[in-house]
């Protein structure tokens, strides 16, 4: 299937092709198709080109010769916004995914990491020296499209968000200019980028501060979905209680005979190894487990894990709900999640705001909620070609209108879809105002469209 070709693609070509360095424009080919290939297989939008960037400069020349021609651009860095914001029917995508050697400091406890390094390149550059950073749970993920829209990760009780590790970003603005933004250059964009996503600009590299955690405790607990209720029961005093160090992912999905199953994913991060078996401990004794595995782990090894999960083709549709806790209401959409079932792969996965996430003020950052919560994924995934992908993408509506009751007014940026305008309203809360303004001071003519903001009213 060929792009939708805009009017103006052919000027945009050639300017390119003048402008960035050669062999990195790409119309079709190898080079195109890596460029427009994204995680979730259901994207199907084609770009008319792609630029591979080498270096920056390819990024600015890029950005510029997109403005000019008023063809839409996207940024695409590792490729894993289940929407697909990263590549644009008939535009420019601008491909980081080149850009991804970390340099470490371990003295100063900081690494360099390019705008398309994945969080497995950053936690892999860090763990020789004995360092780790707060990223999400998957390896693949891109550090920058997960950093530029929060990040929610199993360090985010001790280290707080991905974006809160954010120490400063080289940005290519709207206008071709190159700046760095941090608290004390350029600080109304450093405010913006924490929460805001791709809507600034092109970030290039981010400095991103490291934590001495060499070796983490790793639990991963399933039970039975007909113990699901007092489960459930019994984690929500264990959350209740909050230890910053204890970060507990939960949820449901289908067991190797199709059956449900609770899973509880939890990490411990702290130097007291007994506290942590003692803790990990109590989630293994919710009930009667199917599965219970406690074992040190690194970083790297254990975002591995959750990649191998998550291969990069198959078809994907998400609802995300955000909740202040584990409710009843909640506790019964995941016991509804597991006997509702529609693909073997499908499933709920809940992430905790909790511990110095919520100790950052909210308007410190652009990102909106720092009230302790709960933020859910609903996962619809299935193979290519499989004929029930419409019974898919409602269960998982289903389930998000299940928990409409339960449900806080807006949700996570990075993860709602474009078409959830209602959510998108209120996702920024008492931060609105300010983005929006600095959305038309930095993009005054929308050059960068990503993660939805608010409308203005
Ligand atoms: C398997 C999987 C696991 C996940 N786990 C978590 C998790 O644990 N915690 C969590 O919070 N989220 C998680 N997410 C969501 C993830 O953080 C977002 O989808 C994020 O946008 C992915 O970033 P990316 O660079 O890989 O995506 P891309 O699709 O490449 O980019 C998405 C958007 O981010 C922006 N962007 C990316 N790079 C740049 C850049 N260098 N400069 C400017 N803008 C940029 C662009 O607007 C782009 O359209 C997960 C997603 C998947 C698929």
């Amino acid at each position: 299937m060929s792009a939708t070709t805009h009017p103006q693609l052919g000027r945009l070509v050639d300017t390119l092709r003048r402008t960035v360095r050669a062999g990195q424009v790409a119309t079709s080919g190898p080079e195109y198709d890596t460029g427009r290939s994204v995680w979730n297989g259901a994207v199907s939008s084609r770009p008319g080109v792609v630029v591979r960037c080498a270096d920056p400069a390819d990024a600015r020349n890029a950005v510029l010769a997109a403005r000019e021609s008023g063809v839409p651009l996207s940024v695409r860095g590792g490729g894993h916004d289940w929407a697909g914001r990263a590549v644009t029917e008939g535009g420019l995508t601008i491909d980081l995914s080149g850009l991804r050697r970390v340099v470490v400091d371990p003295v100063a406890k900081v690494a360099e990491v390019p705008g398309g390094a994945t969080a497995a390149d950053l936690v892999s550059a860090a763990q020789p020296f004995g360092l780790t950073a707060a990223t999400g749970t998957a390896g693949s993920v891109g550090m920058a499209g997960l950093t530029l829209g929060g990040g929610y990760g199993p360090l985010g009780g001790r280290f707080g968000l991905a974006l809160d590790n954010l120490l400063s970003a080289d940005v290519v603005l709207a206008d071709g200019s190159l700046v760095t933004a941090d608290a004390e250059r350029e600080p109304d964009l450093f405010w913006a980028l924490r929460g805001g996503g791709g809507n600034f600009g092109v970030v290039t590299s981010m400095r991103i501060r490291l934590h001495a955690v060499p070796t983490l405790l790793s639990g991963m607990v399933m039970y039975p979905g007909d113990q699901a209720g007092s489960v459930l029961d019994g984690l929500s005093d264990v959350l209740a209680a909050s230890q910053d160090e204890l970060t507990v992912q939960f949820g449901v999905l289908a067991g190797p005979d199709g059956k449900p199953v609770v899973f509880l994913s939890s990490t411990w991060s702290g130097d007291d190894a007994l506290a942590g078996e003692r803790a990990l401990a109590r989630l293994g004794a919710l009930g009667t487990p199917l599965v219970l595995n406690v074992a040190p782990v690194t970083m790297p090894e254990m975002l591995a894990a959750i990649d191998a999960q998550f291969p990069f083709g198959r078809h994907v549709g998400i609802r995300t709900r955000s909740v202040p806790s584990l409710t009843a209401g909640v506790r019964d959409m995941l016991s509804l999640a597991g006997s509702t079932l529609t693909s073997p792969h499908s499933a709920v996965s809940v992430h905790s705001l909790h511990g110095a996430a919520t100790r950052v003020p909210v308007t410190e950052t652009a990102f909106g909620n720092r009230d302790p919560h709960l933020m859910i994924e609903i996962i619809a995934l299935w193979e290519p070609g499989d004929a029930r992908a419409a019974d898919h993408r409602a269960w998982a509506g289903d389930l998000a209108g299940a928990l409409e009751p339960d449900a806080l007014p807006g949700g996570y940026p990075n993860l709602l879809g474009s078409d959830e305008v209602a959510r998108i309203a209120h996702a920024y809360g008492p931060n609105t105002e300010r983005i929006l303004t600095l959305k038309r001071r930095f993009d005054p003519d929308h050059v960068f469209r990503a993660i939805p903001l608010p409308a203005r009213p």
